[in-house]
């Protein structure tokens, strides 16, 4: 035999109630406050840690944006990976001018 629900109708609550802004959440729940603050501070240290391999990156011929990523992301990782990995930027074999593209010089306009 199946049941009967009945659906209780909704109560009336006091309409003093009001709903949560960001604005009351943030000064009303510190624990809140204290979480975004350590979320930013997280965000900004990645920011500013993550230019040291991609720099370093840079200057051996890589991708400056994908190692700042891979930088802010894990920093303790890429720091030494940029500093482990091969330089792609090569010398030219007649002229001597480091090239920004391997195995192309721009002076010489010619491939070694
Ligand atoms: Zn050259």
């Amino acid at each position: 035999m199946k049941a009967h629900i009945t659906k209780a109708a909704p109560k009336s609550t006091a309409s003093t109630v009001q709903p949560d802004s960001l604005g009351s959440i943030l000064f009303n729940d510190p624990p809140a406050l204290i979480g975004l603050t350590y979320l930013a501070c997280l965000l900004m240290t990645g920011v500013f840690l993550g230019l040291i391999p991609a720099i370093i990156a840079k200057r051996k011929g890589y991708s400056f944006f994908l190692w700042w990523l891979f930088g802010g992301v894990a920093w303790i990782v890429a720091t030494p990976c940029s500093i482990l990995v091969a330089n792609k930027r090569k010398r030219c074999i007649y002229c001597g001018l480091e090239s920004p593209v391997a195995r192309y010089c721009y002076r010489c306009v010619r491939y070694w």
